[in-house]
């Protein structure tokens, strides 16, 4: 397999650390620049925009898009159009169906558009699959709750039409929980809280379903002080069996079955690797239709205003 030479496209939060630790023992994948309006890295070339590094940067075969998702799709759109692989952070988007150009332009050009959701990857999350397959579920309960003031300090795009406000985090429950139920998962009703001042919501309750009626519920909140929650339950037949730390840890009834480091990102760009040597892509848009059929159904309700 040929090295993959990847640029960082948005170098914030998750680009820093998430991305640059997994490139780094990542065996076939190199950081080869980072392209954002300010932020820098010791000994890597830094380009203030994609197109001047696309213009002025050196040789690369990828992009991995770390930005905002309010300027991701366009980003991508000239990453493909220029001969690169594209990695997107999740959500791919700020809409479901501003992602479907973009496949016949990757396949047509032979490259990979790999939309990630990295909580699928964490180290839980297949073995609760497998236990899953074999059980009958009557129950679903998704608890995500954590403090938008420690997890996304001072970002301000989260808040803005695009952001996704709580759902930034609840997409990566609804990632899990639509690689651990068969499709189709659909939304029933949704309540939507929206500080008066943001154009995103700071909690949302779900009511989901499948196709056999199975009553799924999930909370998102980001006003969560104190102990932090990221907790998906399934009452089954032989039990209930917890997913908790996000796809971190899985306990069936009371016995633990995996308890683990969440290395969920090394694993992405392996994926990535193989993808890319294939030339074909992944995409899987379910976790984003939910939000958009919640932003359809919900009834939204306005709520004391935020202030980061
Ligand atoms: P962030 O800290 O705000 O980083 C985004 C970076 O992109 C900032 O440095 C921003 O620069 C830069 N940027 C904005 N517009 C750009 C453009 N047109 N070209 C190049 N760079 C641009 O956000 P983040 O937390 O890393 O999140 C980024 C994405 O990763 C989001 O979709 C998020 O859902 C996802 N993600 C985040 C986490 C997490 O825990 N934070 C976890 C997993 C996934 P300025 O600040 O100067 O605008």
């Amino acid at each position: 397999m040929n090295e993959l030479r990847i640029a960082l496209v948005g170098f914030g939060k998750i680009a820093q650390t998430r991305h640059v630790p997994a490139m780094v023992v990542t065996p076939g994948v190199t950081l080869a620049a980072i392209a954002d309006p300010k932020a820098v890295l010791a000994d890597v070339q830094q380009f203030a925009s994609l197109e001047d590094l696309l213009r002025n940067g050196p040789e690369i075969d990828a992009v991995a898009l770390c930005t905002p998702p309010q300027v991701r799709t366009a980003q991508a759109y000239i990453a493909l159009t220029a001969g690169k692989h594209v990695l997107l952070e999740k959500p791919p988007g700020a809409t479901v169906s501003e992602i479907a150009p973009l496949l016949p332009l990757a396949r047509n050009a032979g490259k990979t558009l790999f939309a990630t959701w990295h909580s699928r990857f964490a180290p839980a999350v297949e073995p609760a699959r497998a236990l899953l397959a074999a059980r009958k579920i009557s129950q679903v309960t998704i608890t995500w709750k954590e403090d938008v003031k420690v997890w996304h300090p001072g970002q301000a795009w989260i808040w803005q039409p695009g952001g996704f406000g709580v759902f930034d985090p609840g997409i990566n429950a609804l990632s899990i929980l639509t690689r651990l139920l068969p499709p189709p998962v659909f939304v029933t009703r949704a309540d939507l809280d929206f500080p008066v001042n943001c154009a995103a919501p700071i909690a949302v309750e779900l009511d989901m379903a499948d196709a056999t009626g199975l009553p799924i519920k999930a909370v998102f909140d980001f006003r969560q002080t104190g102990p932090q929650t990221w907790d998906i339950r399934f009452e089954t037949d032989h039990g209930p069996l917890v997913l908790s730390s996000g796809g971190a840890r899985l306990n069936d009834g009371e016995m633990p079955v995996v308890d683990a480091t969440k290395e969920e990102y090394p694993q992405l760009y392996r994926r990535f690797a193989e993808l890319a040597a294939q030339g074909e892509s992944d995409v899987d848009l379910a976790p984003l239709q939910l939000v958009a059929d919640a932003f359809l159904l919900g009834r939204r309700r306005i709520v004391e205003a935020f202030e980061d």
